[in-house]
């Protein structure tokens, strides 16, 4: 019989969990038996002591087939991606249609955004007639047939770790790096890919503020991964500045368009690169990630990722068009404010943060999860760190719809930056695992 008050205080006293304590645990959680204060709890005491390698790879399981878990047959391969959340971060648009078009099998299941973070789910909405809640059969036989499909998280997947997120999110318990891991692993185990590329962001703008701790959560990622018997590898990279040229939700989608097509922010299509270098190497299409990222320069060059993206887009409903009219496609915003530069000089800061809570201020981001967000205002970031910005010219370019919406986010978009007399460019790939 299980005792939730001697669990806890054997995390309490730092004490380990056996791998049936643990599923114990997980099932006392899903059926109602341990209240959320007693989970709040054990959630608290873990913060302070920790899990080891084999409680983490325990709690990821029993978190990850608490509800649906879906399954491929091994000789597909599907390679999955995940990143921990940033701004202007629009890489799964071009990653999963640009590695498809590569020949590999790509699983991408992702979530809308919340916080200062823009999901994917909410920028492939500013397509037309995009659906992004397919079902699970809809979803299997579009990899089959196309071999790659988007959609949002089913509420069946992982069930309790939405339970553990929640509760975590009210605890001051978010920053656990073992809480943090099995999160984000036990969904992927759910989602059923045979590897994941991890892309950890650091800086700022991201739940890793800085090296160390993204790097740790980088090498737990791989290590609990390969205890699980799934081959992973991470790449950790900047997010003190937003990546690319645009933060909201058609304007990133044009963004995509524009990198799919060949040009684009070079940041942009650098990460993209890179994290397709990898998912190739794991999907065994590539015999290292270097050769990966030649694979998908010349897939990017030669129209075939943008096609895929266009393939993407229809069997899911949308205006395939919008690969080629971008501009005509897609929803725009009514008006467009200019940020000037005060000084010549170079531009030594451009937050993140900020510039996410802006957007989200502008009505392009949610504050509750039943918000509905406007698809069509942006911010665009005509400089970046380390880029020489004259005196009088844009900094940021605004796209709104609303003058209160533009009024309650200038405070975070007139501030987010500083032009100085030096600035390095930052570099933006950090570390790789
Ligand atoms: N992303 C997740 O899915 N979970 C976390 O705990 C942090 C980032």
């Amino acid at each position: 019989m299980f005792n939730t008050l001697e669990f806890i205080e054997r995390k309490r006293d730092g004490a380990g969990h056996s791998e049936a304590e643990i599923k114990a645990f997980v099932n006392a959680v899903t059926n109602g038996a341990m209240p959320d204060y007693q989970l709040a709890a054990w959630l608290m005491a873990t913060y302070f002591n920790g899990l080891d390698d084999e409680e983490i790879a325990s709690l990821t399981v029993a978190l990850g087939h608490s509800g649906d878990v879906m399954s491929y047959p091994a000789s597909l391969h599907v390679v999955d991606k995940h990143s921990t959340g940033g701004v202007g971060d629009k890489t799964t648009l071009i990653l999963v249609p640009l590695a498809a078009a590569c020949g590999a099998k790509i699983s991408k299941l992702s979530g809308p955004g919340l916080g200062f973070t823009g999901g994917t789910v909410d920028k492939l909405e500013a397509i037309p007639g995009m659906d992004v809640h397919l079902t699970t059969e809809k979803f299997y036989s579009q990899i089959d047939k196309i071999g790659c499909a988007i959609s949002g998280h089913s509420l069946q997947l992982a069930p309790a770790e939405g339970k553990f997120y929640t509760l975590r999110d009210v605890t001051g318990t978010v920053p656990s790096l073992p809480l943090i891991t099995t999160s984000i692993l036990s969904k992927k185990l759910a989602g059923g890919a045979a590897g994941y590329v991890f892309d950890v962001k650091c800086g700022s703008g991201a739940l890793m503020e800085n090296i160390d701790r993204a790097l740790e959560l980088a090498d737990k990622l791989v290590s609990v991964s390969l205890r699980l018997g799934k081959k992973s590898s991470a790449v950790v990279t900047d997010m003190e500045q937003p990546l690319g040229e645009w933060v909201g939700n058609a304007v990133e989608v044009f963004e995509a368009v524009q990198v799919l097509s060949g040009a684009g922010p070079q940041d942009t299509r650098e990460l993209c690169c890179a994290l397709g270098g990898q998912m190739l190497l794991l999907a065994r299409l590539a015999k290292s990630a270097e050769e990966g990222s030649v694979m998908c320069a010349r897939s990017l060059d030669d129209g075939s990722a943008l096609k895929k993206f266009a393939e993407l887009i229809e069997a899911q409903g949308g205006v395939a068009d919008v690969c080629y009219n971008p501009v005509e496609i897609l929803p725009k915003a009514a008006y467009l404010y200019e940020i000037i530069s005060e000084r010549d000089g170079f531009l030594s800061m451009l937050s993140a943060r900020p510039i996410g809570v802006g957007l989200r201020a502008l009505g392009g981001g949610r504050i509750k999860q039943e918000d509905i967000i406007d698809g069509a205002v942006g911010v665009r970031l005509c400089a970046k760190i380390g880029d020489k910005v004259k005196k009088g010219s844009a900094v940021l370019q605004v796209l709104y719809n609303s003058e209160s919406q533009l009024h309650s986010a200038l405070p975070y978009l007139s501030t987010c930056f500083e032009v100085a007399d030096k600035a390095d460019k930052r570099k933006l790939i950090l570390g790789c695992r």
